[in-house]
């Protein structure tokens, strides 16, 4: 076992590296700057806490996330890892007394919010010890194109350059967009990075889209179906905030509420009341969740459609990031479209912008709006649009979305697939993918009379299906070893080794695609109807308790205690011994050392 494995058994209990993070972890171990990309509940912490912990000297974290930092720290400290935090919660006292212990060498990972990083006693500090790593969590916030621009991170580098030597910068973000990323690495000038994108697919995440007439019943269904659960919903407006808030609390559901409009003191409260699950439904606008951190979120359901994809992924990703199965529900409204549309008119944040660059914005906006609009329309794969917005390819059917539980069928498309084969091997394997879709479509392009494709034996034998459904095809085709693409600049269509026996009519080709609509045909509306058995009950609850009873005593929220996956690890293997206590994924040595034999007892107890 290697040491970082051992590290990462040992501190945070995991056997295993997720996707990617090894990789991010081995070159800052190499000494190079690192930029992650990585979606919500990947597990970004783990790529610079590990290295954190294993440099020898001290790791700055730079977040925007003031609440965050507070369970991260809280986190690590469970886990057996001295850190601190310095931020505008701390009483001025507080803030020294932790900058003189963080001179001394107390604490291995120091979160630091930006604002902090150019105030003279923080730069004392800096300058006065080694600080090794320098991370900066949430990097999209130093781009303007971003969402969440934030000034403060500009001081990033003049703070670098105050330092006596340029320590390894790393970066993490989980927005993806070309621009934003080229501006991150630009910007905190990072040196030959290595980058890495992981996959932005969440695939513990159950979509669907509903059009109830009456959506607070279907919302009252689905808590009522699922008791126990902690969800959050999102409301367009405060108002709707206050009125689903009610009427949940009415019916003796244990809800609470989240906006703008609330003093800071009842969000805190509020807050806190769904992280520790005191009340597990938080009823919201989209001000909440920015650096919510709760692991055990079982479904998001917005009651409205959000503006745009960007925030309705980050919204609904709030949920399953233990890696549980989880559901993300849009309950969709015609009338949300009329409000968004309002939003984008009256949108008075760029005051200071010329009125073009205003007039931009919003063009930008209401096309942004227009593709949410579609997300909740399409008949495709709820996953596949998300994933194509985002600019990745992702085969057309998931499985784990409504649409392709009630929507799909399996469509024999031999004739289609014989067809562009054909094309491809009778131009002797030349053209790209879009040239030859056009070719069996029956297009009139420049190109398809260039290369006189007009002449082929295939051309137009598929002008009755749409162009949408040949790429869909061509993909699957792709996908599964009929065709091939070269790798060079021009992605010339190459037949691949499942092609010969589909030309030679021995074979015959399916796949999962959407059913053609039938006109005015209304969407199945089934709910989803997966529940996750948790083997042995009993001891769940009996574990529950008990983690809810440190958690008390530690002021710390369940979820930093042990997570539910970990609980359900739990009752499945029933851990009688320390060892297999420390097979659980999440038990590492620290927490054993804190919790395992009480742990160890009620399993006991109740097996
Ligand atoms: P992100 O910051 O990318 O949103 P986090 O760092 O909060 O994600 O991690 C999400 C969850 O995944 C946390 O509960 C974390 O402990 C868990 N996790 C991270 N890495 C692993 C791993 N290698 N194996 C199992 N769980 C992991
Ligand atoms: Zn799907």
């Amino acid at each position: 076992m290697t040491q970082k494995h051992q590290f990462l058994k040992k501190y945070f209990g995991y056997d295993q590296f997720r996707e990617g993070q090894e990789i991010l972890i081995d070159s800052i171990l190499a000494g190079k700057d690192t930029f992650g990309i990585m979606p919500t509940g990947a597990g970004k912490s783990i790529c610079y806490q590990l290295p954190g912990i294993m440099m020898e000297g001290i790791t700055l974290v730079i977040t925007p996330l003031i609440s965050l930092m507070k369970d991260q720290v809280a986190s690590l400290k469970e886990a057996g890892i001295r850190g601190a935090y310095f931020n505008s919660s701390l009483t001025q006292g507080q803030y020294f007394k932790a900058l003189e212990y963080a001179k001394r060498g107390t604490y291995k990972i120091v979160y630091v919010a930006p604002e902090r990083l150019m105030n003279r006693e923080f730069l004392d500090f800096a300058r006065s010890v080694k600080i090794e790593m320098i991370t900066v969590d949430e990097a999209h916030c130093v781009s303007q194109w971003g969402q969440d621009f934030r000034p403060s991170y500009l001081k990033i580098l003049d703070f670098v350059e105050q330092l006596e030597h340029r320590p390894i910068i790393s970066a993490f973000t989980a927005t993806a967009t070309r621009q934003v990323r080229e501006d991150v690495a630009q910007i905190l000038e990072l040196k030959e990075p290595t980058i890495l994108t992981t996959g932005f697919d969440r695939k513990n995440l159950f979509f669907s889209v509903q059009k109830p007439g009456n959506k607070y019943s279907v919302l009252k269904n689905y808590v009522d179906t699922h008791p126990g659960k902690s969800g959050i919903v999102y409301c367009l407006t405060r108002k709707l905030v206050e009125e689903v808030c009610q009427r949940l609390e009415e019916e003796g559901i244990a809800a609470t509420r989240y906006h703008a409009g609330l003093s800071d003191e009842e969000r805190r409260t509020n807050q806190d009341d769904f992280i520790y699950d005191i009340k597990p439904i938080m009823v919201a606008t989209n001000a909440f969740g920015m650096g919510i951190d709760k692991s055990n979120v079982n479904f998001v359901i917005h009651y409205n459609m959000p503006k745009n994809i960007e925030s309705y992924y980050q919204e609904a990703g709030r949920a399953g990031r233990d890696g549980e199965n989880a559901d993300c529900i849009l309950l969709y409204g015609g009338k949300d479209v009329v409000t968004n549309q309002f939003f984008i008119e009256k949108d008075s944040e760029n005051e200071e912008l010329e009125p073009e660059e205003r007039e931009k914005i919003r063009e930008r906006d209401r096309m942004r709006l227009k593709k949410m609009t579609f997300y909740c329309h399409t008949n495709e794969c709820l996953r596949n649009y998300i994933l194509n917005y985002f600019g990745e390819r992702s085969p057309g059917y998931c499985g784990n979305c409504i649409n392709c539980l009630t929507q799909f069928e399996e469509r024999d498309i031999t004739s289609v697939a014989r067809h562009i084969l054909g094309c491809v091997d009778n131009c002797g394997q030349r053209y790209g993918l879009t040239v030859i879709l056009d070719a069996v479509h029956g297009g009139d392009t420049e190109k398809i009379r260039r290369y006189r494709l007009d002449e082929d034996d295939y051309y137009g034998t598929e002008s009755d299906k749409s162009i949408h459904f040949l790429r869909q095809a061509a993909d699957y085709l792709l996908l599964n070893d009929y065709l091939t693409q070269t790798d060079d600049r021009y992605s010339v269509l190459r037949l691949g080794p499942k092609a010969g026996p589909v030309l030679a009519r021995k074979e015959q080709v399916t796949m999962k695609a959407a059913k053609e609509r039938e006109p005015g045909a209304v969407k199945a509306e089934k709910a989803s109807k997966r529940d996750y058995e948790i083997e042995n009950p009993g001891l769940f609850e009996a574990l529950r308790a008990l983690r809810t009873k440190i958690a008390r005593i530690q002021s710390v929220p369940p979820y930093v205690v042990f997570t539910d996956k970990t609980l359900r690890e739990m009752c499945a293997r029933v851990p009688k011994t320390r060892e297999e206590m420390l097979d659980i994924s999440g038990v590492g040595e620290a927490k054993f050392k804190k919790y395992g034999k009480e742990f160890l007892r009620v399993i006991e107890e109740n097996s």
